[in-house]
């Protein structure tokens, strides 16, 4: 057996085992010969004729490297040395505050031990070789170093919505994205949406063989248009298990904030930054949907439904989409300054006991096991083929997770690699004995060699033993109730909810009540500065509603909007103000006005009903 490379990540270099040692300048100095060692966990390198100490030691860890190439010198003075560049995103702490953002450190060595170019790039193209298994957390056998293959290429399917926020989304995908992608070797077939519902129309028709997964650079507004095209074609049960990734591109980037937060990874410094070396990083990791549903439609959801304060404010919002993210605030401020009531019920069935914080008489609970913790199972999506996904990419670690901090060349460098090193074509190494493996994979990804980890992780012990968070009721000694969902037969996907007309079983809770506002969360964000389910996991299984009733102050109402920010709202003491965890839930506005938002889309109003699908779909992330 071999070793699982980046199973037993040791921060503490002398322990670590060197892999390929080597003597190159690193460019553009070409005075100083530096010794280069190649670890599991990264690349040390200090001048031949120094001490390695911690002054003269420099370091390059793998989990910041998102790719490497091989390059040669287009001044005919060097045209004998081949030139190794690391793409490398170390992080660096802000000189304010606390952040650890991420910055752009390519390093460039040179060989030239050899006389002519042809055996100092094939030495460069072990590295290379060497160098994208560790970055990527691929197996590699110290016996297997001078033999192992280049990885697989990843091909991406990329939508960008041109109308998304202030208008900037290819911008942003040319100008910051793209360049990230093509130094992790990622391949990319963009498509500019035309018109709302087009996303959803090019995933209803996609052959997913042709693409690794989706990429979404736009708001939320088009990964809901991604998920229900999936869902709305006749093999959706596996269709929906095509990854989708997601970077910041529109005014409203709920799911990009989640998944940067979840990651540890900056929302408010560079998030496209940030993001895209989460998405070229990524595990792939199963995310809940919820099953919505309205007398004459049924979508699916990946974020949220709202009715009331937050749901008017996003609505509200959209003719300030210009200013980007801002346009929530200004919006909120004016609505808490003319607060609305809404009347209604809201039914629920809860994960656990559910403790009402006041109650009027209109409240109705069911008198069940009251340690009872609840979840749901789907065989649908839960015995599903994951076989194709053998491939996909392991996760690096997040830099949270390390506390070295890396060492770093000057920026100023990158200008020059442009100017006089060009790539070397990969076709070059086609005379070698270990040719480079192009082509054939990016079009079957899955007749790559290197088999790749799909993470299934079983978020039910965190479920079950409860958080410690206030309002966690459960207990050490709870008994646990699964509510298993057989198979869909004819394409129905067997549901949990009665029919929206029909009266709701006795263990769900019935509020009647005035509400400010309902929001059903499935995220841990709703924007980069609210953080409303801050221990809302992709995939946990768990409907996160929080629900305010009237009553409530609008001081009160501002003072949640700025704790909001931190998720720290969830310790306010008012007794207006509940957070429950849930499984399914339901929506009766009395009267016809009103606005509900799902997914930040606007839908019908009127009685709405809805069930999570755990880890129905599959998202790019770190978790
Ligand atoms: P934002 O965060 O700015 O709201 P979204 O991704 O939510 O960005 O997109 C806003 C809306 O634009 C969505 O309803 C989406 O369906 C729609 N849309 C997508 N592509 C286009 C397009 N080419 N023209 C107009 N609208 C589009
Ligand atoms: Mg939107």
């Amino acid at each position: 057996m071999g070793t699982v490379v980046g199973a037993n990540r040791n921060v503490n270099m002398s322990k670590d085992e060197i892999i390929l040692e080597g003597q190159f300048e690193v460019f553009p100095r070409d005075k100083i010969v530096y010794k280069v060692e190649c670890t599991r966990s990264g690349i040390t390198y200090y001048p031949l004729d120094g001490v390695k100490s911690n002054k003269t030691l420099k370091y390059i860890h793998f989990g910041d490297v998102v790719g490497c190439r091989c390059r040669k010198s287009l001044d005919q003075k060097h045209s004998n040395k081949a030139y190794l560049t690391v793409f490398s995103y170390p992080v660096r702490k802000k000189f304010f505050g606390e952040k650890f953002v991420r910055f752009k450190n390519h390093i460039t060595f040179a060989r030239s031990s050899d006389e002519s170019f042809d055996g100092n790039r094939k030495a460069v193209e072990k590295w290379r070789r060497v160098i994208l298994h560790l970055c990527q957390e691929l197996q590699l056998d110290k016996k297997d170093v001078d033999h192992c293959p280049v990885p697989p290429k990843t091909r991406l399917l990329v939508l960008v919505n041109p109308h998304s926020g202030p208008g900037k989304a290819m911008q942003i995908f040319q100008k910051q994205v793209a360049p990230m992608l093509d130094e992790a070797d990622i391949q990319v077939k963009v498509i500019q949406t035309e018109y709302a519902g087009h996303g959803k129309e090019i995933m209803k028709k996609v052959n997913k063989k042709d693409y690794y997964g989706v990429v979404i650079v736009s708001g939320d507004g088009l990964i809901y248009e991604v998920v229900n095209g999936l869902m709305d074609r006749p093999d959706w049960k596996d269709a929906i298990k095509f990854p989708i990734g997601c970077l910041p591109g529109g005014s409203g980037n709920a799911l990009s904030c989640a998944i940067n937060y979840s990651a540890g990874e900056s929302i408010e410094s560079d998030p496209v930054l940030h993001a895209t070396f989460i998405l070229i990083k990524h595990r792939v990791i199963p995310m809940d949907l919820v099953m919505i549903e309205q007398p004459s439609s049924r979508v699916y959801s990946f974020l949220s439904v709202c009715w009331g304060l937050i749901a008017d404010i996003d609505y509200e919002s959209e003719k300030f989409r210009a200013i980007g993210e801002a346009r929530f605030t200004l919006q909120a401020l004016r609505r808490i300054l003319s607060l609305r009531k809404y009347k209604g019920r809201l039914s629920f069935l809860p994960v656990s006991e559910y403790i009402p914080k006041s109650s009027n008489n209109n409240t109705t609970k069911s008198l069940h096991i009251p340690t009872k913790n609840r979840r749901v199972s789907m065989d649908d999506f839960e015995n599903g083929d994951n076989d194709a996904y053998d491939r996909l990419r392991t996760k690096s670690v997040p830099w949270k997770l390390y506390n070295k901090k890396s060492f770093s060349e000057s920026e100023e460098v990158e200008e020059k690699i442009d100017e006089e090193l060009a790539d070397v074509q990969e076709s070059m190494a086609s005379g070698d004995a270990l040719p480079e493996n192009t082509g054939s994979d990016e079009k079957s990804p899955a007749n790559g060699e290197i088999k790749f980890a799909l993470e299934t992780e079983n978020n039910l012990d965190n479920m079950v033993s409860g958080n410690g968070k206030p309002g966690d009721t459960s207990s050490v000694n709870c008994v646990q109730e699964v509510i298993r969902l057989p198979k869909s037969v004819d394409g129905k996907i067997p549901s949990i909810l009665p029919p929206l007309d029909k009266p709701l079983p006795s263990d769900w809770v019935t509020l009647d009540e005035e509400f400010v506002s309902v929001a059903a969360c499935y995220q841990t964000h709703l924007g980069s500065d609210s953080i409303m389910a801050p221990d809302a996991r992709f995939n946990d299984g768990i409907i996160h509603l929080s629900f305010i009733k009237s009553g409530i102050q609008k001081g009160e109402l501002l003072q949640l909007m700025s704790l909001l920010e931190k998720g720290t709202h969830i310790d306010f003491p008012s007794q207006y103000i509940e957070m429950v965890k849930c499984l399914a839930f339901r929506l009766e506005p009395e009267g016809k006005e009103g606005i509900i938002m799902v997914d930040g889309e606007r839908v019908d109003y009127g009685p709405l009903q809805g069930q999570v699908l755990p880890g129905a779909s599959n998202l790019m992330a770190i978790q």
